[in-house]
């Protein structure tokens, strides 16, 4: 059977992930539900997004689930936040098939714990374990599970939303929405006329080609978006990625919103009605702990990807902290009020909010923000580790953070640079509160990490 065809981790930060046919087949899937199946028992809900490749990799799925014993409820095509708040409470588990921002020819799995969460690190290398041994607990005839449909699945989940915003706060509001072709067809339109918007949209029926855009919402994809905000004189514009757990918007003006400004604005409007912690990577903006801590807020950084940021919202909970608000600078924002995971429609709700309260442009309230200045790359590294090591030594003057890869704090600006999980690179993000100072200090990190790797280099030759 074909596992991964590099032969490494079948299981990334959000999933297992691949080329249909090729990395990502109906054997692995059942094999992954059946892994699954084992380690959990019970009910388990499933769904999946609108890829072509969607019905046959459920169907291996639901086969592997069952032979396990499992019960399962099917609640179809949906979100992969709808999926994960009907998970809640109710089940032992949920299985999203989905490959979220990848191209149309990739499909995946997220694997989803009782708790709505994605499935943590530890558990997920257990799946993995049992997925290439193969030692699943396979019921015999009178054993197997047993499959029922859930007829309002997506309904659960836009009620929930439409009730945490009453008083039709959309009212007098026009909105474009790009849907993506994805499952957000079946939600966001719904929930922002619900709450009191006039809706436009565009690549709004659900098509696993994605004729009209590929899955990951970038500047470049969302030109028609852009053209149906300007034209329709649009307050805003929204889209979504292919499962819908991310949201982006577009300005009146339709331009581009930086998903950091973004997490800021929800932040600011969270931190005033509520008080307590933030939680996002080390990677996210300074923007958003200066929004917070004006507004008497604090921030918790932790590692990079959303299900540590979740995780770690849930750990403070426990310790009985206050924790407001979660998110990554990548449209990703994570409200533990509602439920513990990144959820698009949750966040199309809040920005409607946000222009209700503010009554001005999004332009404006965007521009109202802090300027920061931030600068990304990679260098090409094939012992990123090293490098790593010897930076925090070179820039031992300044406040150095080894929570994820290594982080350079200098005043207001700071330097990131960590080792892609996938290639041998180390990334390099930089971001000042000044435009000349980002490029300087970009420079200076750039030339140490080139540094590092010459002399490592000269040191094998000899
Ligand atoms: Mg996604």
């Amino acid at each position: 059977m074909k596992r991964s065809k590099s032969g490494g981790r079948l299981f990334g930060t959000n999933g297992a992930r691949g080329v249909v046919g090729v990395d990502m087949t109906p054997e692995l899937v059942f094999s992954i539900g059946a892994a699954f199946g084992s380690m959990r028992r019970g009910k388990i809900a499933v769904g999946r997004d609108t890829r072509t490749s969607g019905e046959m990799l459920l169907h291996a799925l639901k086969a592997g689930l069952l032979s396990t014993g499992c019960d399962i409820v099917d609640c179809g095509v949906l979100p992969t936040p709808a999926l994960q708040f009907l998970v809640r409470g109710e089940f032992t588990g949920g299985a999203m098939i989905t490959a979220s921002h990848n191209p149309p020819e990739y499909n995946g799995i997220k694997v989803i714990d009782a708790d709505g969460t994605e499935m943590g690190d530890n558990e997920t290398a257990a799946l993995e374990r049992l997925v290439r041994s193969g030692e699943f607990a396979i019921q015999s005839w009178d054993g197997t599970g047993k499959e029922t449909a859930e007829p309002d699945s997506v309904g659960r989940y836009t009620d929930a939303i439409v009730a945490r915003f009453p008083g039709s706060p959309g009212k007098g509001m026009l909105v474009a929405i790009d849907t993506g072709s994805g499952p957000a067809c079946r939600t966001t339109p719904e929930i922002l006329r619900r709450i009191g918007c006039r809706v436009l949209t565009v690549n709004g029926t659900m098509d696993g080609t994605f004729p009209g855009r590929q899955p990951e919402p970038s500047e470049q994809g969302l030109a028609a978006l852009s053209a149906l905000v300007v034209g329709s004189g649009a307050d805003f514009g929204i889209a979504h990625d292919g499962d819908a757990d991310r949201a982006v918007f577009l300005d009146e003006n339709g331009r581009y919103v930086e998903e950091n400004a973004e997490l800021a604005l929800v932040a600011r409007y969270i931190c005033r009605r509520r008080k307590g912690a933030i939680v996002t990577p080390v990677s996210t903006s300074r923007l958003v702990g200066m929004i917070a801590e004006e507004e008497g807020c604090g921030v918790v950084y932790t590692k990079v990807g959303s299900i540590n940021v979740a995780r770690k919202m849930l750990a403070l909970i426990r310790e009985g902290k206050d924790v407001v608000f979660g998110g990554e600078g990548n449209g990703g924002l994570i409200y533990p009020e509602f439920q513990f995971c990144r959820d698009g429609g949750m966040t199309a709700a809040m920005m409607v909010a946000i222009l209700a309260e503010e009554k001005k442009k999004l332009s404006a309230i965007v521009a109202s923000l802090p300027r920061r200045f931030m600068i990304k790359g990679k260098i090409s590294a094939p012992a990123g580790h090293a490098v790593l090591a010897a930076l925090s030594r070179e820039f031992a003057r300044d406040t150095i953070d080894r929570l994820d890869g290594v982080k350079i704090i200098r005043g207001e600006s700071w330097a990131l640079i960590r080792e892609s999980g996938t290639e041998p690179l180390v990334r390099i993000v930089v971001e000042s509160p000044d435009q000349e100072q980002a490029a300087s200090f970009y420079k200076e990190v750039t030339a140490a990490v080139q540094g590092s790797l010459e002399r490592k280099g000269s040191r094998k030759k000899r």
